[in-house]
């Protein structure tokens, strides 16, 4: 499979320690991901480090040098515990949310964006989650793909494309064809998973592309059947997540 990376929640508060040697990580083997920036992010957990004034121009470099921008939410506050349509985790900044909700923090989110001059048609939903309303605003609103759902391919969902992300690590580096996304999180990564991933991308190298090599594929029309495959596998991954959360405590008590 060719492998696309994705970072989230990268706002102006973030860990710059654990961002800035990843992105030597990426640079390092010639990988420019998508990165997800919260337009105002409102979020204690996503808060690391004393705020720099330098963020967005940062964000500006980092676009010059082939990386793509979504759009990560509004805010970045779960208000809802609703998983939505690709229900992944049970709580929302969107999901179960009225229309008219959705669409001013959406609006509002991309204003932001675009007052420190990003503008971009690539939308990440914080916690995965989102409903039909959702897709329905982002259409209106000019977006044109989203990160998220499961499949081998980008597929046309609602007006919208989806560029799909990985159900399992493990199953990105078998031999198969298609495309798919990898997700990390920097916010708090540490020096063995840094190194971890060095080694990883050191053994796959072949297998990364770009984001905005994958924006090019073609989508694939997907069906009721796809459609329902994809609900399934995110509903069990998120069981299986409360699971192992489940035993992990409960070994460690
Ligand atoms: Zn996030």
């Amino acid at each position: 499979m060719k492998i696309a990376v994705r970072m989230d929640d990268i706002t102006p508060d973030m860990d710059w320690k654990s961002f800035l040697k990843f992105e030597k990580l990426l640079d390092k083997y010639g990988i420019a991901p998508l990165i997800g920036v919260v337009p105002c992010n409102r979020d204690t957990n996503l808060m690391r480090e004393a705020s720099r004034v330098e963020f967005w121009d940062y964000v500006h470099k980092l676009t010059q040098k082939g990386w793509c921008v979504a759009q990560h939410g509004c805010y970045h506050q779960y208000t809802t515990k609703k998983a939505g349509i690709f229900p992944l985790n049970p709580f929302s900044e969107f999901a179960g949310l009225e229309k008219e909700k959705q669409k001013k923090l959406i609006r509002d989110g991309k204003e932001m964006l675009k007052h420190h001059g990003i503008e971009t048609d690539i939308f990440m939903a914080p916690g995965h989650s989102f409903d039909e309303n959702t897709l329905e605003v982002l259409k209106e609103s000019g977006f044109r793909y989203l990160t998220d759902g499961f499949g081998d391919a980008p597929y046309e969902r609602g007006g919208l494309t989806f560029f799909p992300i990985s159900v399992k690590r493990s199953d990105c580096f078998r031999e198969k064809e298609g495309f798919t996304t990898l997700v990390f999180h920097t916010n708090g990564m540490s020096e063995e998973e840094i190194e971890g991933y060095d080694k990883m991308f050191a053994a796959h190298r072949d297998q990364f592309i770009s984001y905005r090599e994958y924006l090019k594929q073609t989508p694939v029309k997907r069906g009721w059947i796809g459609q329902k495959k994809e609900w399934s596998l995110a509903t069990a991954k998120r069981v299986t997540v409360r699971l192992i959360a489940l035993v992990r405590s409960k070994s460690a008590q």
